[in-house]
């Protein structure tokens, strides 16, 4: 490796910046950018990813001249700091970090006060001042954080359940404060940690068969080993399978100059957002602890004070804010938090420490937020100027946008409802499932269909997959920034944590809350919005279209946008759902959907006794009869979408599906036809068909029956004539499925022309504005789009059959084998969730291609499935669609998935 390796930091100055994410992880840029800014940083260095794949490539080994170059950069951090790593009168302390590419929060390791040994611990006490306890303090947690990280987990040693050497030795500091009979750490002596320092050092080599390192320098490369081996732990590999972050990325490592929260009451440590990770509020939020080390708030083991005044909540009123407690500094740090948003232009995670009154920041980074924090604050930047809309549109996911259309407890319900405790809300949104206490059992009883709510004592990054598996999660202990926090407000998981009412058993898998106690599998509510807890199972309610925050950011989707977006709908209600939601038409009205479901009684009668005609005349009997009710929820649903344009389609799916099965059914059916029994069998039976998908559907339908063309067309410009009438603008465009011939659309047009003619005269009018177009389903038909283009005004993808016909795959069949294609990795993905972009879109690219070159003006959309799915959308927009069209509940993520679409290169 002829590459630089090792970036230093500090003084005013960074070998890296910002854009080097890649090469120095989120952590390592941002302190190189940080330290640029005239940030107040702790000097130090950074170790690039490549180095951790080399080491992976090469059996965990370094590339040559490795060791130079950290000397090189040590002596650099010293020299600004005028210490000396392992020197015994003012000996420099450092930790040692991870950071990859993308934040993977408390997936990897960390071991802090390295450089502390038998030689440099006076020194140390020198240089506190005299503060033995401190520095016992600082001796004790590094050989309990080294011992856990570097000679066990990165050692490859599995102890048994509760046997690792840190509980070891944490239930050997718990001993000592039974005996001396102390309440808290902070209760233990100088001369009581000095003690257990010696009393741990010989537990390490006993459990371990190794001594402790008495080294600076070899403490210094265990710690660094042991990051780059934690890029491989468990944790940190499940998280990366949940997150889709690559194996091959490994992690940066940085060695930072120690600065201590810890000695006295002028110290503190704390972790700040530049803005409110939970609701987006433009407010300095944040977690501080006075007298702390950083790990003592991410660890979410204790509850943490509030920074401010202004962000205090119910739950942490009674404590002391940084602002209260040292003015001065909070200022400072209120003056960061402003120049940093202003450089990254972006929601800040701040990590600081005070040392002895002296503010220094050891990190900043992108935030992470939830769903509803996310929306707001890309308005917000938007409306303060900060950012510009194609920029805001980046800023949401789809499945953070999809998280604000997602349950609440209904409100009705929830008011009545007595709060059985009240925690921090570090994720909003409501959740309902059985109480579980492992992360084992989370995923377990999700995987037997159950909903369960996950509660833990105190929030652990070892629990992700349990996390990920449950409803929402609810800790006794841990603040707003602990981990469990961060990684559910990530996934947008209702959170509460730091309940200090929850008391939990594991071992009798059971819980107290107050005077309420709860086994395993009892049920339980959560209001991660306000921090509610509740008894029971509640009724949950989706979130919605009155979110003004929402509606301001899709218009801002809708401005940069250029793709339109519609909804598949055919009652009144979801129409009127989809128009709320912003759907620019209807992409889709199945004229069928009529006959399933509520109401359906009376028009699918009349379309059984239409379907069991024999004779032409007897057909055109029910045919009529049928007429109004087709005619009902056309009208019904154009007028819903006044000036907007409303595809209806012909009747498309194969008529046997209709038949009765039941007797009763069967009977009534055959009075009212005045037929026997065995006549209407003899009917069904010859309407049956051994490959329905592939047989008598669709524009076949019309091609035999034309009376039933007619009939339905007869409902839309009636229904588009008399909402004219009413002095509204109706536009419908009707469209015939199933089309594999141009021919199949010039017969059905002669119909529909006819029946234009024939509506025009009755009612008196010139013209009422329409289209006649055609969907593509069949690769037949999308082959011929030249010719089909012709007679079609505007074409619509069925990707739906495209895919089925295109792969040959039964849509109605693919769960017996689909799930083992994508497992084993024969496709990529389900084709009927996310367009074949290589196969199914080849045809469609040459579809539109063809079709175009015979009529330019051709208007192309979509209307399968994939229209709402946002890598689907994402490619209709580079093919040139003038349209997607989705279920009204996409419409929202379709508005976003076509803006960013838009501005991505
Ligand atoms: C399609 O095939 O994609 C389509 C929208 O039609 P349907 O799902 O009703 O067959
Ligand atoms: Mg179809």
């Amino acid at each position: 490796m002829a590459k630089k390796m090792v970036y230093f930091f500090g003084g005013g100055k960074g070998e890296g910046n910002a854009g080097m994410k890649n090469l120095l992880g989120g952590k390592g840029a941002n302190l190189a950018e940080m330290a640029k800014l005239g940030v107040p940083v702790p000097p130090g260095f950074t170790i690039t990813t490549d180095v951790c794949v080399h080491f992976y490539q090469h059996k965990r080994k370094y590339p040559a001249g490795l060791k130079e170059e950290v000397a090189k950069a040590l002596a650099k951090v010293e020299k600004v700091m005028g210490k000396k790593f392992g020197d015994p009168a003012d000996p420099l302390l450092v930790s040692v970090r991870s950071g990859a590419r993308k934040s993977m929060p408390g997936m990897m390791e960390t071991v802090l006060n390295v450089g502390l040994t038998s030689r440099t611990i006076p020194g140390m006490i020198a240089q506190s001042g005299g503060n033995e306890r401190f520095v016992y303090d600082a001796y004790r947690r590094l050989i309990m954080m080294y011992s856990d990280v570097v000679m066990e987990k990165a050692a490859g040693v599995e102890p048994k359940e509760d046997m690792g050497i840190r509980r070891q030795l944490e239930r050997m500091m718990d001993e000592v404060k039974k005996q001396k009979g102390y309440q808290a750490d902070t209760d233990l002596t100088a001369a009581d940690l000095r003690q257990l320092c010696d009393a741990f050092r010989a537990k390490v080599a006993e459990v371990l068969g190794k001594e402790f390192p008495d080294d600076a320098t070899q403490q210094l490369w265990g710690g660094i080993e042991a990051v780059f081996a934690s890029w491989n732990g468990k944790r940190a590999i499940s998280y990366r399978r949940i997150e889709n972050i690559p194996d091959e990325w490994g992690t940066a490592v940085n060695v930072q100059t120690m600065v201590f929260g810890n000695m006295g009451n002028d110290s503190a440590t704390g972790v700040a957002f530049s803005r409110n990770p939970a609701t987006g509020d433009n407010a300095f939020y944040g977690e501080w602890l006075v007298n702390a080390q950083g790990e003592d708030v991410v660890a979410g083991i204790r509850t943490p004070n509030p920074l401010n005044e202004a962000t205090k909540g119910e739950q942490n009123r009674h404590l002391t804010s940084l602002e209260k407690a040292m003015p001065e500094v909070y200022k400072q740090l209120d003056g960061i938090r402003r120049k940093l948003e202003k450089h990254y232009k972006d929601m800040q995670d701040i990590e600081f420490t005070i040392e002895k009154g002296r503010l220094w920041m050891l990190q900043c980074r992108i935030g992470k937020r939830n769903g509803p924090a996310a929306v707001r604050m890309a308005v917000d930047m938007v409306k303060e100027r900060l950012i510009k809309k194609e920029e805001a549109v980046t800023r949401v996911t789809p499945a953070q946008l999809d998280e604000l259309l997602h349950p609440i407890i209904d409100p009705s319900v929830e008011k009545d409802q007595k709060v059985l405790a009240k925690g921090l809300p570090a994720g909003p949104g409501g959740a309902t499932g059985q109480v579980v206490f492992t992360a084992a059992a989370a995923v377990n009883w999700t995987k037997d269909g159950k909903k369960v709510i996950l509660v833990r004592e105190e929030t652990n990054p070892e629990d992700v997959e349990g996390m990920r598996a449950a409803q929402g999660i609810l800790t006794q202990r841990g603040g707003m920034t602990s981990h469990a926090a961060l990684v559910a407000r990530g996934w947008g998981k209702c959170c509460i944590v730091g309940c200090g009412a929850v008391h939990v058993d594991l071992g009798r898998k059971e819980m107290r809350i107050g005077e309420t106690g709860l086994r395993e599998g009892d049920w339980l509510t959560l209001n991660g919005t306000k921090g509610n807890v509740y008894a029971g199972q509640l009724p949950m309610m989706a979130a919605g279209e009155e979110n003004v925050t929402l509606m301001d950011f899709l218009k801002i989707c809708d401005a940069v946008r250029r793709l339109g977006v519609r909804t598949n709908a055919e009652t009144v209600t979801d129409a009127a759902k989809a128009r709320a939601f912003g759907a620019e038409g209807i992409g889709l009205f199945r004229t069928e959907h009529m006959f399933y479901g509520k109401g359906s009684d009376e028009p699918l009668f009349v379309l059984r006794k239409m379907i069991m005609s024999k004779s032409e005349a007897e057909r055109k009997k029910a045919v009529d009869e049928l007429f109004p009710y087709v005619k009902r929820d056309i009208k019904g649903t154009m007028e819903v979408m006044d000036g907007l344009p409303v595809v209806v389609r012909l009747l498309d799916p194969p008529l046997h599906e209709f038949v009765p099965e039941g007797q009763e059914k069967r009977q009534a059916l055959a009075n009212s036809l005045s037929i026997g029994m065995d006549e209407l069998s003899k009917r069904a039976d010859a309407l049956h068909e051994s490959n329905p998908m592939m047989g008598h559907r669709g524009v076949r339908l019309g091609v035999t029956y034309p009376e039933v063309t007619a009939m339905q067309v007869r409902a839309i410009f009636e229904s588009a004539a008399e909402l004219l009438k009413e002095g509204k603008k109706p536009y419908p465009e009707i469209m015939i499925p199933v089309v594999c011939d141009a021919n199949e659309i010039g017969q059905q047009q002669e119909i529909i022309t006819q029946v234009y003619k024939e509506t025009l005269a009755k009612f008196g009018i010139k013209r009422i504005r329409h289209m006649v177009g055609t969907m593509i389903e069949i690769p037949r038909a999308a082959l011929l789009s030249n010719q089909i283009a012709e007679v079609a005004e505007f074409f619509s993808f069925g990707t739906n059959d495209l895919t089925q016909m295109t792969f040959g795959f039964s849509r109605d069949d693919i769960g017996g084998f689909l799930p083992d294609y994508v497992s084993k990795k024969i496709l990529p993905g389900d084709p009927f969730q996310s367009i074949d972009q290589i196969g199914v879109g080849e045809l469609i690219k040459i579809s539109i291609e063809r079709g175009r070159k015979t009529r330019k003006t051709l208007e192309v959309g979509i209307c399968g499935e994939q229209g709402g799915e946002p890598a689907s959308v994402a490619f209709c927009h580079k093919v040139g669609m003038n349209y997607v069209s989705c279920s009204p509940f996409r419409v929202p993520i379709a508005r976003l998935a076509a803006a960013q679409a838009a501005v991505s290169k």
